[in-house]
């Protein structure tokens, strides 16, 4: 059997960061190739930006631009200077030695060699962890508000959380269901006061502080049908009757493939060495986006950083000749 081409750039994931990182590595004639992804940690090509309606901050869209055509024009870009994309997961790296190992399919049955490896693999969707939220996914239970909002046209949904994410869910299916419940564990939103005030303004939006989620029901049907909520003031529990239960409590980095061998920093996200760059700590591997990044987690400052790994990675090839 042929020895597998050794590649200058393996970019891993097909996001903001991704996708940037492979324009760049394209453009210096790195004849980058892209393992896209395809299902692994719940993420399909294009990122989280693929559950994203309007996205209204990224620089150059004045009038908003839905999340998918954002990054459908993204990878046409990519491909279009040159990117080589290939759809599957990425099963195994090995990152011990160079070249960098990085094995793709379930059966692990395609093996690609690379310099440099850039790490975009970005971040996943946190649920709440109770058992019946689990069984009910994809049967009412949903972590993506555009995804699967429109299937509960004219229901009653519930959103639980805080944060920018939970006020984008909760306005955006209050524009298709007929009554969104928030749902949060404390007393006040952690999200921009921008997205709050949107919210709060929402008639068709009612807000229950101070409240978790105890339970999903109803696993023996086999779909939705009502949420139990625990008020954490009086510690009294009450069931509400409802169509489907969104939740949108952040996010964790996609970083299963290189535990043990990248460090890692305490909150589990890619550690970058140096500070300013997308350095990790084995050379010759960058990382981009949010797979690193904890505190902006934007769009654009996902590309930028892509940006940046495709820029640092042609340098240090350069650099270390070779
Ligand atoms: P986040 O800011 O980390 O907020 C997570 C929320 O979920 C918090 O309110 C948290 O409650 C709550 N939470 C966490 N674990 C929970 C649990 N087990 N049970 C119940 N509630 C729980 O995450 P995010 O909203 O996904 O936002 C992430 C980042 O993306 C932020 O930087 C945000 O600004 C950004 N973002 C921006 C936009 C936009 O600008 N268009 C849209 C979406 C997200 P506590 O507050 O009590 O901790």
């Amino acid at each position: 059997m042929t020895e597998p081409r050794e590649h200058q750039v393996i970019i891993i994931g097909s996001g903001p960061a991704g996708l940037t990182a492979a324009i760049y590595a394209a453009r210096a004639n790195m004849a980058p190739l892209c393992v896209e992804g395809f299902s692994a940690g719940g993420l399909i090509p294009g990122g989280q930006l693929m559950f994203t309606s309007d996205v209204e901050n990224f620089p150059g869209f004045p009038n908003h631009v839905s999340g998918q055509e954002l990054m459908a024009r993204m990878r046409e870009q990519a491909e279009k200077q040159g990117t080589e994309l290939v759809t599957e997961d990425v099963s195994k790296l090995d990152l011990s030695s160079r070249p960098f190992k990085v094995w793709v399919g379930e059966d692990s049955s395609g093996l690609y060699l690379a310099k440099t490896v850039i790490l975009a693999t970005g971040a996943r969707a946190n649920y709440i962890g109770l058992a019946s939220e689990e069984r009910l996914k994809n049967k009412g239970v949903s972590a993506c508000a555009v995804c699967d909002g429109p299937l509960y046209k004219g229901r009653e949904v519930f959103v639980v959380g805080g944060g920018d994410s939970a006020m984008e869910e909760a306005s955006y299916l209050a524009g298709i269901c007929s009554r969104v419940t928030l749902v949060h564990r404390r007393d006040e939103f952690r999200a921009s006061r921008a997205m709050q005030e949107r919210v709060k303004g929402n008639p068709k939006i009612e807000i229950l502080y101070s409240h978790v989620v105890t339970e999903v029901l109803d696993v023996s049907q086999g779909k939705v049908t009502a949420v139990q909520v625990k008020d954490l003031k009086t510690g009294i529990e009450r069931q509400l009757a409802c169509a489907a239960l969104f939740v949108a409590i952040g996010h964790t980095p996609l970083t299963d493939l290189v535990k043990g061998q990248l460090e890692l920093a305490d909150n589990g996200y890619v550690r970058i060495t140096r500070p300013g760059s997308t350095y990790t700590s084995v050379p010759g591997v960058f990382a981009a986006g949010d797979v690193a990044d904890w505190v902006y987690r934007q769009a654009v400052t996902a590309a930028g950083t892509g940006c940046m790994a495709a820029l640092d990675a042609e340098r240090w090839l350069a650099l270390e000749g070779h």
